[in-house]
């Protein structure tokens, strides 16, 4: 087929069609076949009017403007499960422009009308778990339990901010003047460009959108064109629970131009994104011309820490999860095991022995806990990063290649004698690598794990009180699991600090991300 220039551009924007790691015809005809489940999946979200291709503007589903699209694979077997609207800055603007009159009117809501309207989508998805689970399955890979696990989780940031929508108060301060009220509203921000990526393709996007809408924002959503199908299936969701045309957009295809859309216009007033970090800083200084808030959740280099006191099972379990969920591609997973001395053998044959036991495949088969990779590129990564540690000494306890069944598959590995002039202490690995790092004093622990620039996560395992306090009070991490391997809920505030994020997502302090706060001086209108 011989392309117009136009579609022809478009297509260069939308990277999907033209990456190597993910064109089909790269792929080899066996690993094209797709799981019978997998088809079957995939024609019943068809049929179920969830498999949605095109983007959502101003309530309306629509093609991109010039008719390109990009395919979406699914990461286990290289085949494509729907080609979907590649769209660009005019529809970008065209979802700002629904998304600026929609406020007008979302935002005088009462707290309570918006409350209503959240919880319906909040039930929706939860009726829905078992197809939301299936699409994050096919475009992402994970396994189905944990799939539909993401659907529960992501699901209970809308039922979360639904009920707190109705607790957004301001204050009365006593004033400095008899004859004044100094008064302090909260008010909705405005328009919110939320970017996010593939790893939770539903939760990244209810942990925005939730607190958004619940405080009378409106949102222009761009998933990452990986992983835009269960957004898709979302949005259609929200519309169904009575979501109005406008106050929630989906625009996916060229990232570049609708990020410079979103950030260049000054009706947006805020820009909440999650991914990495170096696009995350991108995007923080396109932010400054038009002086928008921004919210950044990114990269984690998080340190999982036993000390000699640890209870062992507890530390294997604890960092088995915190490991190897999502085939290691959170930005929470464990990056680093930092291991005490007196504990550092018993912990890696007890530990190796755990990850023995996770089965690799296709996430739709019963009793797969470790799906592919997402692309060729994470591959790529991973064997690079494993090839540096063992040039420079480090020893490969379990796994170490690519797995048996070939595509993205990873076999997951530990590896012991890791030191911190490797790779794969000082960048995120974003895969099922274990990097086990020995240490001999506490001070020694904390120094270690501080040392990187990221500060998301970290873990520790130790069953004295002192040191939990001791040490939780001196990593430098937005957030810190002791004795626990899992420990985000929409209840309790989740965010980075140094070069891992700015804000917090989840709980009460997530709903602040999307407000403005005004101070209100009323002087006495009958003074002489
Ligand atoms: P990414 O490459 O930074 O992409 C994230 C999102 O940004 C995607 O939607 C992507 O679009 C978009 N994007 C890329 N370049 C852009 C640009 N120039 N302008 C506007 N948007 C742009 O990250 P990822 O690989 O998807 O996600 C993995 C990273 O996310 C890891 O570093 C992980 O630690 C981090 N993460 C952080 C958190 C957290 O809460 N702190 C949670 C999950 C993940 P396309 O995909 O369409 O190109």
């Amino acid at each position: 087929m011989v392309l117009g220039a136009a579609a022809r551009v478009a297509i260069v924007g939308c990277r999907r069609l033209v990456s190597s790691s993910h064109a089909p015809l790269l792929v080899s005809s066996q690993s094209r076949q797709m799981s019978t489940d997998a088809r079957s999946v995939s024609e019943k979200l068809r049929n179920s009017g969830l498999l949605r291709t095109q983007g959502l503007i101003g309530g309306k589903w629509i093609d991109s403007y010039d008719k390109t699209t990009i395919k979406v694979n699914n990461p286990a077997t290289g085949e494509i499960v729907a080609d979907v609207a590649c769209m660009g800055v005019k529809e970008t603007n065209d979802a700002i422009a629904s998304s600026y009159e929609a406020f007008q009117s979302w935002s005088r809501l009462t707290a309570g009308e918006r409350s209503k309207v959240l919880r319906r989508w909040f039930d929706l998805l939860v009726a829905h778990k078992e197809e939301l689970g299936q699409l994050i399955t096919l475009e992402q890979g994970k396994p189905l339990k944990e799939a539909i696990g993401e659907v529960a989780y992501g699901a209970s940031f809308i039922e979360y901010y639904a009920e707190e929508a109705k607790r957004v108060y301001g204050d009365i301060i006593p004033p400095n003047s008899s004859d004044r009220r100094l008064l302090v509203l909260k008010q909705p921000i405005g328009v919110v460009g939320a970017i996010t990526p593939w790893n939770f393709p539903l939760a990244m996007i209810t942990r925005k959108v939730g607190p958004a809408l619940a405080s009378g924002c409106t949102v222009v959503v761009k998933p990452s064109e990986l992983t835009p199908l269960t957004a898709l299936a979302a949005a259609e969701l929200a519309l169904q629970a009575g979501v109005p045309p406008g106050a929630l957009n989906v625009v996916m295809g060229n990232a570049p131009e609708i990020g410079d859309a979103l950030l260049s216009s000054p009706q947006v007033r805020k820009i909440t994104f999650t991914g990495s970090t170096a696009v995350g800083k991108k995007l923080m200084a396109a932010a400054a011309p038009t002086v928008k808030k921004v919210s950044l959740e990114l990269g984690g280099n998080a340190p999982s820490i036993i000390f000699d006191d640890a209870n062992l099972d507890v530390a294997v379990k604890g960092t088995l999860a915190a490991k190897f969920r999502n085939s290691g591609q959170t930005c929470v997973c464990a990056n680093r095991v930092l291991v005490q001395d007196g504990i550092y053998d018993k912990f890696a044959e007890a530990f190796s022995e755990a990850v023995q036991k996770l089965e690799v495949g296709d996430g739709f088969k019963e009793g797969t806990t470790q799906g592919p990779l997402i692309n060729d590129a994470a591959i790529q990564k991973v064997e690079s990063f494993v090839q540096d540690a063992v040039s420079k000494g480090a020893k490969v306890l379990l796994g170490g290649k690519k797995h048996s069944l070939g595509m993205t598959f990873y076999e997951p590995t530990v590896i012991r004698d890791v030191t911190s002039n490797m790779i794969m202490s000082k960048e995120e690995i974003f895969g099922p690598v274990a990097p086990l790092i020995r240490f001999k004093t506490e001070e020694d622990a904390i120094r270690i794990a501080n040392d990187t620039i990221a500060g998301l996560a970290a873990y520790i395992f130790t069953n004295s009180v002192q040191r939990s306090w001791r040490v939780s009070e001196a990593l430098e991490y937005g957030l810190v699991g002791v004795n626990e391997g899992i420990i985000s809920t929409e209840v309790a505030p989740f965010g980075g600090v140094k070069q891992s994020g700015l804000g917090r997502e989840g709980s009460k302090y997530g709903m602040d991300e999307y407000h403005e706060i005004k101070y209100i001086c009323m002087g006495d209108m009958n003074r002489q």
